[in-house]
């Protein structure tokens, strides 16, 4: 009686701890996707939306030579930040048929340019800041805002669906939904 229960206790003590080890490798698993999903750099993300802007608005083929034309660096370098952005699941590059965004860059763009045409929104008809220096402006800060400020601004403006270079403003899941009873303040 004495063995089987120390051989008992035994056993479990092995699956608890054969436990805790699948818990590990899953948190550390789930860790790993959420850093590789939410870390993008600013210049990952100019380049997500300049690669979006051409191939789902301009409708054209992403080769290496036309984004380095567009960021005005050497081809190499741009090559180098493709396979960077291509190893971080963002797009899928081959050298000979250029280059595209996997569903995962594709979100992120879109994210971006949400950001993006919304500041500028922001700008253009709050303070009726001129419409390059709004774009310019956008670019620089869409890195950095929430998404809980964009929205605050998507529903001032009651959920406006082009910038004002008439370029499409993504909807966002959500924004709407909260926007019941929330306009405190309205600019048209
Ligand atoms: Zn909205
Ligand atoms: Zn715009």
């Amino acid at each position: 009686m004495a063995i089987s229960s120390g051989l008992l206790s035994c056993a479990l003590q092995e699956l608890s701890k054969s436990f805790f080890r699948v818990d590990l490798s899953f948190s550390f698993f789930g860790d790993v996707a959420l850093k590789a999903e939410t870390r993008i750099t600013v210049n990952e993300g100019k380049y997500l939306k300049l690669i979006y802007r051409k191939q789902h608005e301009e409708l054209s083929r992403v080769r290496t030579t036309v984004v380095a034309k567009s960021v005005r660096v050497r081809p190499a370098t741009v090559t180098e930040m493709l396979q960077n952005l291509a190893e971080k699941g963002l797009l899928r590059y081959t050298r000979y048929r250029g280059v595209r965004l996997t569903e995962k860059g594709f979100a992120e763009a879109r994210k971006l340019l949400r950001k993006h045409r919304l500041l500028e929104t922001l700008f253009v008809r709050f303070l009726d800041y001129d419409v390059q220096k709004a774009c310019d402006e956008a670019s620089k800060l869409d890195h950095y805002a929430s998404e809980d400020l964009v929205n605050t601004i998507c529903r001032a403006y009651g959920h406006p669906e082009a910038c004002p270079c008439n370029k499409t403003i993504f909807s966002h899941e959500g924004c709407k939904e909260n926007s019941q009873g929330e306009a405190r303040w309205k600019v048209i």
